[in-house]
């Protein structure tokens, strides 16, 4: 297929806000795909494979607009004069590819199978010469683009694809394109999307328009699995009201988020970013091998912290270090040790266990698992309908350095992917929220050079707007993070896009958890809301940005504020 088709279809279902209409959009161009065209569902999602594959585009703005001024004989401090102004580099490429096709009229045609090539061959290349033989990869493709073909490439490229097509929709308009837009349909289809985390095999095998052959996906080892994730309940009241009575209480563990694969004595681990982390946990591969009875499982789990001397839990600021340590292991394993507790199972002995009840999920996680303390235990539990004994249970997981507990009712499925009103969170920590840094000031003095005070926001009503809500200095390269005001601004470098004076507008990317000491209202913040006195905690580079505070979380936050709504 022509690469113009698709660009043009994601003008079309860019067109429109409004869900039925992109599902509609979606499904028709869906029906004109062949099974040759499978890639293309993959470039939807904004990647080049499935999405639990490692092998992401990873190109940064600046390297994208090398090519562009290659390709279109642009400056490139005209280019980058224009994205500033712009804000948007995709723009940019269409403008400038505008421009030069006035001069250079009939070139070859790019195919989706081109661009798909080429841009998989981008994280292959590693060594010397990488930076150029990237260039030259894209460079070739934007040659022979037209604008539009220019304006999606390059937002491919930097992972910003803004055509509004998240999962749901994809769901929808395949079961709308092979089936009957039906309920059941759609709910396979998703089920084969959970299992696979392959929206390509699911196209393929979709098209034959066989259900039967859709419910046969099963789970595979060694193949990230979404995680299923939690909403909140403000009481325990309300957790009950939701999830049911009686319903499981856990305690809710600061530490990470572990899948755990195990397929006979190969163990894989992975982050609830999809990220391969076996390495960097070389004891838990033990522990599971050690203490899991199982030919194969998966297992859901939070790797928790704990100080070796005096076996209290830590935070997960402490021990965030060990997720992104390539080399040196061995050393931080001994300083930073985790402990597993085991929560949940999807898989066991060759079967899926995702439809299975929790309640006897959790058995099964008891029945194989062998608890060994400071090693790998199962999640400390109890099942309740009795609110006094919920509290009691939810004042110790705070005592024992715990951020809550978590109620979850006893019948429900597991839905990767989903958060889901069946699994709750409660924690007292109201007065702390995930923002994203989207502009900073250069410092002066000491911190000349440096970006010293950083603008942060939360997500807005509308799909990929993020409104501010304060400003942070503060909590930054004190003695437990391992965040200085040198690699912070390393960091944030690559992603300025507007520069005015000492500030910079920058892309949304970094996320960060920060504490405050009040909410208020206040008109000079776009959010309308301004937080007092934020401290920076900890870099959460174990969210994606989907999942950082909304004005609604805020405004959560504050009510609770004001009813001083507190346990522990
Ligand atoms: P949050 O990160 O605040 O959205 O809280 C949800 C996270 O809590 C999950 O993604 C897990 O990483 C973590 N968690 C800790 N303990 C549990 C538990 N017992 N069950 C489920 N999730 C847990």
């Amino acid at each position: 297929m022509k690469y113009i088709k698709l660009a043009e279809f994601y003008k079309e279902v860019s067109s429109t806000t409004k869900r039925l209409e992109k599902t509609a959009i979606l499904a028709k161009f869906l029906k004109g795909l062949t099974e040759e065209d499978k890639d293309i569902l993959y470039l939807l999602e904004g990647g080049i494979y499935p999405e639990y594959d490692e092998r992401k585009i990873g190109i940064s703005g600046q390297l994208a607009l090398k090519a562009i001024a290659k390709a279109t004989g642009t400056p490139n401090s005209k280019l980058v004069k224009e994205w500033k102004a712009i804000g948007d580099i995709g723009l940019v490429a269409e403008k400038f590819t505008l421009h030069k096709k006035q001069t250079t009229l009939g070139s070859t045609k790019v195919t989706t199978k081109k661009v798909i090539d080429n841009l998989r061959k981008l994280p292959e290349l590693v060594g010397a010469g990488t930076v150029n033989k990237k260039i030259a990869l894209i460079t070739e493709l934007l040659t022979s683009a037209e604008p539009i073909e220019a304006l999606y490439l390059v937002r491919t490229l930097i992972g910003d694809l803004r055509i509004g097509v998240q999962e749901g929709t994809i769901r929808e308009a395949l079961a709308l394109a092979y089936f009957k837009g039906d309920k059941e349909s759609a709910e396979t289809i998703q089920r084969a999307i959970d299992k696979s985390n392959d929206l390509g095999l699911v196209f393929v095998i979709a098209r034959k328009k066989k259900l039967t052959d859709l419910k046969k996906i099963n789970l595979q080892l060694g193949k990230p699995i979404k995680a299923m994730l939690a909403q909140k309940a403000k009481t325990i009241e309300e957790g009950f009201k939701n999830v049911g009575k009686p319903c499981m209480i856990e305690y809710k563990y600061d530490g990470f988020r572990l899948l755990i694969h195990k397929d006979k004595d190969k163990v894989t681990l992975f982050t609830r970013m999809l990220e391969n982390v076996t390495k960097q946990f070389p004891e838990v591969t033990e522990y599971v091998n050690k203490y899991v009875k199982s030919d194969s499982c998966i297992l859901d789990s939070e790797a928790v912290g704990f100080n070796k001397k005096t076996k209290e839990y830590t935070d997960f600021q402490a021990i965030s270090q060990r997720i992104r340590r390539k080399h040196n292991i061995e050393e931080l394993q001994k300083k930073l040790p985790v402990e597993v507790n085991v929560f949940d199972i999807l898989y066991y002995n060759g079967k899926s266990e995702l439809d299975t009840p929790f309640e006897k999920r959790a058995k099964l996680v008891r029945k194989i698992l062998k608890d060994h303390p400071y090693k790998i235990i199962s999640s400390k539990t109890m099942i309740s309908s009795d609110v006094k004994k919920v509290e009691k249970f939810y004042k110790q997981a705070l005592k024992d350095n715990q951020e809550g507990i978590m109620m979850k009712a006893l019948d429900a499925e597991y839905k990767p992917g989903r958060r889901v009103g069946h699994m709750l969170k409660i924690k007292p920590s109201e007065r702390d929220l995930d923002l994203v840094i989207t502009g900073a000031e250069y410092g002066k003095g000491k911190r000349k050079g440096w970006m010293s005070s950083f603008i942060l926001s939360c997500k807005g009503d509308k799909k990929g707007e993020y409104l501010e809500i304060g400003k942070v200095g503060t909590g930054i390269a004190e003695k437990d993070n391992d965040i200085t005001f040198e690699s912070l601004t390393k960091m944030l470098t690559p992603l300025i896009i507007k520069e005015k004076g000492n500030e910079v507008k920058l892309k949304p990317k970094i996320i960060v958890a920060v504490t405050y000491q009040e909410i208020q209202k206040s008109p000079n913040y776009e959010s309308k809301w301004a937080l007092r006195f934020p401290r920076f905690t900890a870099l959460r580079n174990d969210k994606p940005l989907s999942e950082i505070a909304d004005l609604k979380e805020v405004q959560e936050d504050f009510l609770k504020q004001k009813r001083n709504y507190r346990y522990g």
